[in-house]
């Protein structure tokens, strides 16, 4: 049988596409080679968020007298939380097995090759997998990313090292860590740990954590951090490592002559993700641009017939810029008019820090750079009633960025819990190119902490 759309990878980005493809009515067959759901579901968004939340009920009942109440004796038990993660990636695993199965998709487990049909043979694919052949008439590529290990000297077996996915699997926590990058993955786990009572050293090549986002609200969480005794290196560079030592010097600072260490019984390291193109070597002229698939706005690929969505595209490694791009893609190849594109203007990301850090658009210095004239307006989160009600001595920030000429809404940028709860109100607004004017029509629950939108656009 020819199948009409074969997908290689199983993430948000392959399951999306499948369960899209296969209710049109179209024969679709999905290969993974580990468990449905890809990174996201297993080894990345889901078990830190489960993970996250045990951790915070921990600190905010160690936490708790501040709204007068006292907890004695409080303990958790990362076993059980490890175990209910466990629990809660299964369960979604199996829903999205259960939703495939429904549409009759075909999910072959393993490592698929494609190779295009040979010529003469007319436009399709030949798809092995476990020694079995298939054929079909699109392909779709969506086989994620892998974690990036730096040419530091000492990485490489070295058992002290940790990656995200051996920091999600350990049985047991570390004594103490240093967590090399402040990037989203690093600050995620540094909120795991320190709430944890796990002591946490943070080194960041870049002269802030989080260099993408807003510095403004950075810096709030910067300020939390270190006050709250997470030890957080800016402007360092890892110079080696040995054993459980990391020898660090300072970009900023002339004189090199005297390499500080620190030591820490595990040293994880979530310098960025690379795009996996194991398996696609006999897609020989697919075009790639540093390592990732390049595509158009409707993930097409510069091969006919071959689409591309989610990390392995390098574009915005995010789950739910996956599932866009699946949506967009396969509405595509169905030729489904009228054709939609991907609003890169307007995803929202989130890190899942104490306080929580979501934006959506561009910051005030990429709208410099686009040589955009922007009027900025801020806000402290405390001006909602909601937030004082629930974050005794918490600070947090809105920040919006509105195009000078047109006051339509073109960033937003929070932090502050629950920002990443509402941040898809800004996000609409961004998406659908709203004005100040027409967003101040939008009424907001009160009391509610989303109402910091109304109050700041
Ligand atoms: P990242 O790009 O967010 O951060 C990596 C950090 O490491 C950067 O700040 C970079 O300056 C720093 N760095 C690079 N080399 C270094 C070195 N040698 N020494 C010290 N610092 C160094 O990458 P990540 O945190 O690994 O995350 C990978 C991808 O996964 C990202 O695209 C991220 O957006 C995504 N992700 C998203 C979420 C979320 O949406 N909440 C959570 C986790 C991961």
């Amino acid at each position: 049988m020819k199948y009409f759309l074969a997908i290689i990878g199983g993430g948000p980005a392959g399951y999306t596409a499948a369960e899209k493809a296969s209710k049109a009515g179209k024969d679709v067959i999905l290969f993974e080679q580990n468990a449905l759901g890809g990174t996201c579901l297993n080894v990345g968004c889901i078990p830190t968020k489960s993970l996250l939340y045990g951790a915070k009920q921990y600190y905010n009942a160690t936490h708790a007298q501040k709204y007068g109440v006292t907890a004695e004796n409080v303990a958790f038990d990362f076993a059980a939380m490890q175990k209910r993660k466990t629990i809660v990636v299964r369960k979604l695993v199996a829903g999205i097995k259960a939703r495939l199965n429904n549409e009759h998709c075909t999910v072959v487990n393993g490592v698929a090759y494609p190779r295009p049909l040979p010529e003469g043979k007319g436009e399709g694919f030949l798809i092995s997998c476990n020694d079995v052949t298939y054929e079909a008439e699109n392909l779709m590529i969506c086989t994620g990313s892998t974690n990036f290990v730096p040419p530091i000297p000492g990485i490489k077996d070295n058992p002290a090292i940790w990656d995200s996915t051996d920091a999600l699997a350990a049985a047991e926590l570390p004594k103490s860590i240093i967590i090399v990058g402040g990037g989203v993955i690093g600050m995620e786990f540094a909120t795991l740990y320190h709430e944890l009572g796990v002591p946490v050293t943070v080194i960041e090549a870049m002269p802030t954590i989080l260099p993408n986002l807003d510095p403004e609200v950075v810096q709030i969480l910067l300020d939390k951090y270190r006050k709250a005794g997470i030890n957080i290196l800016t402007s360092t560079k890892v110079e080696k490592i040995e054993g459980n030592e990391v020898f660090v010097s300072s970009l900023s600072e002339a004189d090199q002559s005297n390499i500080p260490s620190f030591s820490a019984e595990r040293i994880l390291v979530s310098v960025g993700r690379r795009a996996n193109l194991q398996g696609l070597e006999a897609l020989n002229d697919l075009e790639l641009n540093r390592g990732a698939i390049v595509i158009d706005e409707f993930c097409k690929t510069n091969l006919p017939n071959v689409y591309a969505c989610g990390d392995v595209t390098g574009k915005i490694m995010l789950a739910h810029v996956a599932s866009r791009q699946a949506e967009v893609a396969v509405g595509r190849m169905l030729k489904q008019i009228p054709l939609q594109r991907i609003a890169y203007n307007a995803i929202p990301s989130v890190v899942y820090t104490n306080p929580e850090i979501a934006s959506v658009g561009i910051t005030e210095s990429q709208a410099a750079e686009m040589s955009i004239p922007v009027e900025v307006n801020k806000l402290p989160m405390t001006f909602s009633g909601r937030f004082m009600a629930e974050n005794e001595g918490e600070t947090g920030l809105c920040k919006v960025i509105t195009d000078a000429k047109n006051h339509s809404i073109l960033g937003v940028h929070l932090i502050g819990n629950p920002c990443s709860e509402f941040i898809a109100a800004a996000s609409f607004a961004v998406r659908m190119g709203y004005t100040t004017a027409e967003f101040q029509q939008v009424v907001f629950p009160h009391p509610t902490v989303s109402e910091i939108l109304h109050e700041a656009i």
